[in-house]
């Protein structure tokens, strides 16, 4: 499946961050900006991405998906536009095949929100919402 292996590599870029960090303690948030053509499921993602989290540093982080849209330019006349999905990569101007593609094969950690190194002090800090 290739939203496992995504979340195993991102796992294994953050778990690096934390030893270069060095006293990392938990992981709160991770922010991936994921092309529109990067063919991964944000669903499927973040489903993997909880399962592939248990037991490592990452445990109870939460994934935060941040889209990029996919943009070709053309060549010949460099119009550009937004590709779509299924991605348009004939030029909708001159129809030509010519094009490149600018954005959208993103899959990236944009950021890594460190839990408090402290994790018995750690979740008492976050307000409760009182929901009656
Ligand atoms: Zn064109």
């Amino acid at each position: 499946m290739h939203e496992m292996s995504v979340a195993l590599a991102v796992i294994d870029q953050v778990e690096t961050a934390a030893a270069q960090t060095g006293d990392v303690g938990a992981v709160r948030s991770v922010r991936l900006r994921v092309g529109e053509l990067a063919g991964v499921v944000p669903d499927s993602l973040a489903f993997c991405f909880e399962l592939a989290c248990a037991g490592t540093l990452l445990e109870g982080a939460e994934l935060v998906l941040e889209p990029v849209p996919g943009r070709a330019r053309c060549t010949p006349c460099a119009h550009e536009w937004a590709v779509g999905m299924p991605p348009r990569l004939n030029c909708p101007e001159c129809n030509g095949p010519d094009a490149e593609l600018l954005s959208g094969r993103e899959l990236q950690i944009a950021a890594v929100q460190w839990a408090d190194g402290d994790p018995t002090r750690a979740p008492a800090r976050e307000p409760i919402s009182e929901e009656c």
